[in-house]
């Protein structure tokens, strides 16, 4: 086998592994990802492209932690998203410029306070009538509508620009024949590419493969952190109306009875992406029950919509996350050193940039320093892996 040297090893292509990538090799570190699949073909082409703040977190009444953690993310996505940020995320395509978080009928005095209280200045705003978008713009609305300082991304092209500066640093890996080669106190020696015979050794290797993360620990010998999954069943009707909808429909709950999103099609339709308690209560329903249950509960929140040449589609798909005592919403990004590893999940597309903060803090705290320089002579015969296809197109 032939040696490639590097200071940092990305395992996994979604938001997490390429937004290190880039702040990585800013920071002068040489790095190499390694995605088995397609870059954001996990979770991350899957979102709702939801650059939250964490105001749906605080509907429980109080912010939590999860709402501080998450808080500054917006402003650092927009300021990457003008060009002057961290990274360069001018090519991006932006899908909304807030979201919104409506009610059915009036939300009772006390959320009402809530939401004009100091702990929400600047992150909710009510919409005066005719500010509605035009989903709420009809007669029969009497619901409260209130505007998020939340953007929507339309997650491909966010993954796209993250990869084209570094597209030589990224390949991709056969998963069977990659196999992590630790030593008895179960430290890293090499990646091994057992199809090419190459290994590939660095000074840290960082799991960022989402639900891959369970079987590469399991590869490396190592039982903490563990993982859970928290399955989802998403539906997405595809139609011909001219309607971009983002919206969380709120109701008494501590979670949103649905969440709309609005993507645009190659044919020119658009997609409406419904998640919330729907995807997550519907895990039990069968693909038909759920359809079923996302058609009974527009018909009853957006009674006046239309929405010509609908077809309904649903799939399944698990969020991966560190693993909680109890199957909750994990608070904030996660990284934890792990011998010469670094064992990271998001949590929320939203908060990559805080887990590579922390990724960075950690190599730093353990004086990693940029000292290598890979030969990508020897990685020639390696594949590149493509981005990921989003399922409004896929699905149907
Ligand atoms: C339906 C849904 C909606 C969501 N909506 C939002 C939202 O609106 N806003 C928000 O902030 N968050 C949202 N999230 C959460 C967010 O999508 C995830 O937290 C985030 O995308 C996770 O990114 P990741 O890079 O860790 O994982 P992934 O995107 O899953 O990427 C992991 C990658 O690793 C690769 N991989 C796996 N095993 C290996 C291996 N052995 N070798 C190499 N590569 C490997 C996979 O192929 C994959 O490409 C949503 C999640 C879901 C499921």
């Amino acid at each position: 086998m032939q040696t490639v040297n590097t200071d940092l090893i990305i395992l996994g292509g979604g938001i997490a592994g390429l937004w290190l990538l880039n702040r990585a090799r800013q920071a002068g570190f040489d790095a190499l990802l390694l995605e088995s699949e397609t870059l954001g073909g996990g979770q991350s082409v899957r979102s709702q492209g939801i650059i939250h703040g964490g105001t749906k977190y605080a509907l429980s009444g109080a912010l939590t932690q999860a709402s501080n953690a998450i808080s500054d993310m917006p402003s650092r996505w927009r300021e990457c998203l003008r060009g002057s940020g961290e990274l360069d995320l001018r090519s991006a395509n932006v899908l909304s410029d807030a979201h919104y978080m409506w009610s059915k009928g009036s939300l009772g005095s006390k959320m009402t306070t809530f939401f004009a209280s100091k702990a929400l200045k600047g992150r909710v705003d009510d919409v005066p009538e005719q500010d509605r978008p035009a989903v709420f713009n009809h007669k029969d609305f009497r619901g409260g509508l209130y505007k998020l300082n939340e953007i929507v991304l339309d997650v491909p092209s966010v993954i796209q620009a993250l990869v084209e500066p570094h597209k030589d640093r990224i390949f991709k890996n056969n998963a069977k024949s990659t196999n992590i080669r630790t030593n008895p106190a179960g430290t890293i020696e090499a990646i091994e590419l057992s199809d090419i015979s190459i290994e590939l050794k660095a000074q840290r290797y960082i799991l960022t493969a989402g639900e891959g993360t369970q079987d590469l620990l399991a590869q490396w010998g190592i039982d903490q952190p563990k993982m859970q999954r928290r399955p989802l069943h998403m539906v997405v009707v595809r139609h011909s109306a001219n309607l971009p909808t983002f919206a969380h429909c709120i109701s008494t709950g501590s979670k949103p009875v649905v969440t709309i999103t609005t993507h645009p099609a190659s044919n020119g339709e658009q997609a409406w992406y419904l998640g919330g308690d729907l995807a997550e209560s519907g895990v039990k329903r069968s693909p038909e029950q759920q359809v079923a249950e996302a058609k009974k509960i527009l018909k009853k929140l957006l009674p006046w919509i239309e929405l010509p040449n609908a077809r309904w589609a649903s799939f399944r798909i698990d969020r991966a996350e560190p693993k909680q005592s109890s199957l909750t919403r994990p608070d904030s990004a996660f990284a934890q050193v792990v011998n010469n590893g670094i064992v990271s999940w998001p949590t929320k597309l939203a908060l990559s940039p805080d887990l590579a903060d922390q990724i960075l803090q950690q190599l730093n705290q353990q004086a990693i320093v940029p000292l290598e320089k890979a030969d990508l002579s020897l990685l020639t015969d390696l594949p590149r892996p493509e981005v990921a296809e989003p399922v409004w197109e896929t699905l149907f």
